[in-house]
């Protein structure tokens, strides 16, 4: 693709619309997909977003900012909570549809330009957003759909019926280690969960996501072809569309970093670990989401201050549930001091890019994952809910890169993991060497003619043949 492509010969750039969900797991990729498809492709974007975790337009004045109503009630806006937001979202753009249109009619001619500039191209949207995806429908916008999850876990939502036909779903707890064989590697305990929403709102939201991906015309995936090639190939089988590409990761497809954290993010670790030993810290972060209880954050704590090695652990504002503010233990700081740091949130990407980082005790949200696979950072798995669990299967069964810590979270337990992966063991060397060839795949899907890179460039002619 070379510049920009001017559909008859107009010289204004073409325009795309995006329409992240407002969470941080989803926005990211979606603004670097957006940042991809500017500074490679010289399209003009415009984002869509909600007043529930806006986005801050000053932090990206190359694109356009519009915002939709969203509708979510602010009990439901203040749990937090993805599934509930999903569903209310969802149920009020449904309700008052012409809200919607409205904000699409306005971001598909930008406000300088007149009514005979070309027409955004698409609209690209999160899967998540089926009532916006009728919107765009009414309105003639073609939607493309960005599913921010592995290709794995969009085979597990489109196998959902079969899932719960076969009684597989829900759970039992005496079949948690059985086998899905439909799914290979699988088993009944990695498949999609959530312990805060109800089984019936898994299943709407999930229902929800796969009519969106049928109905779109185009799909595009965070992941790359060779990670996940069979996942990939089956897709393509399983869902009959004009276009299926593998993009990612979006994170290294960009110039830069988004600027599209919700949170602050502290730099000043980044100088903490300049005077590291290389290879030697362990990075630990459980995402946006993933809770612990007070009790558990006290085992974390002394399991990483025993280990004996070096760690950056984020401990997020609302990390754990059942206080206002967690309290690190007495004499913790004293048995740390020099080789722990703890912060708020991090600049995760340069984190895991910096040469003193050698393990990432991760709850495998799918970006976390991808961020580790890209720097050839190996894992310690500790997954929480939704797709995580799926994730940290493939880190550990599939890839090899790492494997999970289960069970209660206890200190011995914790250390030992630790010493596992960092303490220069046979098991964890080899995960680490493992991590090092997959780091080299991604370069080569990034490079000139690799795989992601030349699934940008047909996305791009995709859109523009809209
Ligand atoms: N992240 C970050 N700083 C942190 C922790 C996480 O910037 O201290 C980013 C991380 O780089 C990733 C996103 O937040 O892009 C989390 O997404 P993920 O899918 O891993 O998990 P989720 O938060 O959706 O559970």
């Amino acid at each position: 693709v070379q510049g920009v492509r001017d559909g008859g010969g107009d010289p204004r750039p073409r325009r795309v619309l995006v329409f992240p969900l407002p969470f941080q797991g989803h926005i990211d990729p979606m603004m670097h997909l957006a940042g991809a498809l500017h500074a490679r492709a010289g399209l003009a974007v415009t984002v869509l977003h909600t007043r529930f975790n806006a986005l801050d337009p000053a932090r990206h004045p190359e694109f356009r900012f519009v915002e939709v109503p969203d509708g979510v009630p602010a009990g439901v806006a203040a749990t937090g909570r993805i599934i509930d937001v999903i569903l209310a979202m969802n149920a009020a753009m449904e309700a008052s549809p012409e809200a919607v249109r409205g904000a699409l009619a306005s971001a598909m001619i930008a406000e300088d330009e007149d009514e005979e500039a070309p027409h955004a191209a698409c609209l690209v949207i999160d899967s998540n957003l089926l009532a916006v995806q009728r919107a765009a429908e009414k309105l003639g916008l073609p939607t493309m759909v960005l599913r921010t999850g592995s290709a794995a876990c969009l085979r597990c939502f489109l196998a959902y019926p079969m899932l719960h036909d076969k009684g597989y779903l829900p759970f039992q707890e005496s079949q948690l280690y059985m086998p899905v064989p439909e799914l290979p590697p699988l088993r009944v305990r990695d498949l999609f969960q959530t312990k805060i929403s109800s089984h019936e709102m898994v299943r709407e939201v999930i229902a929800r996501i796969t009519e969106t991906v049928r109905n779109c015309s185009g799909l595009i995936i965070n992941t790359f072809e060779a990670l996940e090639p069979d996942e990939l190939q089956k897709l393509r089988g399983e869902l009959d569309l004009p276009l299926l590409l593998a993009a990612g990761p979006l994170h290294k497809l960009s110039s830069k970093t988004t600027g599209s954290s919700l949170l602050d993010q502290d730099y000043s670790c980044i100088e903490w670990l300049d005077t590291q030993p290389p290879g030697s810290v362990l990075y630990v972060s459980f995402g946006s989401l993933a809770a612990m209880d007070s009790g558990e954050f006290v085992e974390v704590a002394w399991g990483l201050a025993n280990s004996g090695h070096p760690f950056l652990w984020v401990v997020r504002p609302n990390l754990v549930q059942d206080t206002d503010i967690a309290q690190l233990p007495d004499g913790f700081e004293d048995a740390v001091k020099g080789r722990g740091m703890v912060i708020q949130w991090a600049p995760q990407q340069e984190v895991l890019a910096h040469r003193a980082v050698g393990g990432f005790w991760t709850h495998c949200g799918w970006n976390s994952t991808l961020e580790s696979v890209g720097e050839g950072v190996p894992m310690i798995c500790r997954p929480n809910a939704v797709d995580q669990m799926m994730n940290a299967r493939y880190v550990e069964e599939v890839w090899g890169v790492g494997f999970e810590l289960e069970g209660e979270l206890e200190r011995g337990e914790v250390e030992g993991a630790v010493r596992k992966l960092m303490g220069g063991g046979r098991e964890g060397a080899e995960m680490t060497e493992r991590a090092e060839v997959l780091r080299r795949k991604v370069a080569e899907c990034l490079d000139g003619s690799g795989s992601s890179r030349t699934a940008i460039d047909m996305l791009v002619d995709y859109m523009l043949s809209l």
